[in-house]
C-alpha cells in the first residue's frame, strides 16, 4: 500500500482524497491516513499531494517506516474522508518551508 507520512501533519491539503477511486483515505484534525487494506496502488495520490509527502510503504527510507503501522492504527480510528477539505491554516507557510 502507499503511506502518508508525517510531511502531511499540520498542512492536510486533501488533495489525495479527490482522486482516490476506492476511499482508502481517513482523516483527522492534523493529516489524513490510508487505509491499507483498501489501497489498490494506483499511486494517483502521489503526484497530486503539494508536500510529497505520499509514498509506497516499500520506498520508505528508514527514518519513516514507522508511518506504516501509523496510517494502519489511525486509519482504523478515524473517519473516512468524505471530500476535499480547506487546507488547515498555515498549510502554504509550511509547504513553503517543505519545499524550499
Ligand atoms: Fe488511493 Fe491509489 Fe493512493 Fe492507494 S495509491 S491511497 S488506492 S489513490
Amino acid at each position: 500500500p502507499y503511506v502518508v507520512t508525517d510531511l502531511c501533519s499540520g498542512c492536510r491539503y486533501t488533495e489525495c482524497v479527490s482522486v482516490c477511486p476506492v476511499e482508502c483515505f481517513h482523516i483527522d484534525d492534523t493529516m489524513t491516513y490510508i487505509d491499507p487494506t483498501n489501497c489498490i496502488d494506483c499511486g494517483g495520490c502521489v503526484p497530486v499531494c503539494p508536500v510529497g509527502a505520499i509514498k509506497a510503504a516499500h520506498k520508505l527510507p528508514p527514518d519513516k517506516v514507522e508511518w506504516i503501522e501509523i496510517n494502519r492504527r489511525r486509519a482504523a480510528e478515524t473517519p473516512v474522508a468524505m471530500g476535499k477539505l480547506p487546507p488547515l491554516p498555515g498549510a502554504d507557510e509550511r509547504k513553503a518551508m517543505i519545499l524550499r
